[in-house]
């Protein structure tokens, strides 16, 4: 029987299944404020989903001081 001559390492097996489990995130473009931001989640930027504000965005400067 045509078999392998010889077992594959540990390491060349990790190599080939490196890349299976990362994700792509698909980006797509905000409808307020047109930054790129995840499909089908809030914006990171405005907050705004689906063009309604869902969470309001954080002050930038927010240090206590
Ligand atoms: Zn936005």
């Amino acid at each position: 029987m045509p078999n392998p001559k010889r077992k594959h390492s540990k390491s060349r097996t990790a190599k080939r299944r490196g890349g299976k489990n990362v994700k792509k995130v698909s980006l797509s473009s905000c409808s307020n404020c047109k930054s790129l931001k995840p499909s089908h989640v809030v914006c990171p930027v405005c907050g705004y989903y689906k063009d309604k504000l869902i969470v309001p965005p954080k002050e930038k400067t927010k240090k206590k001081s």
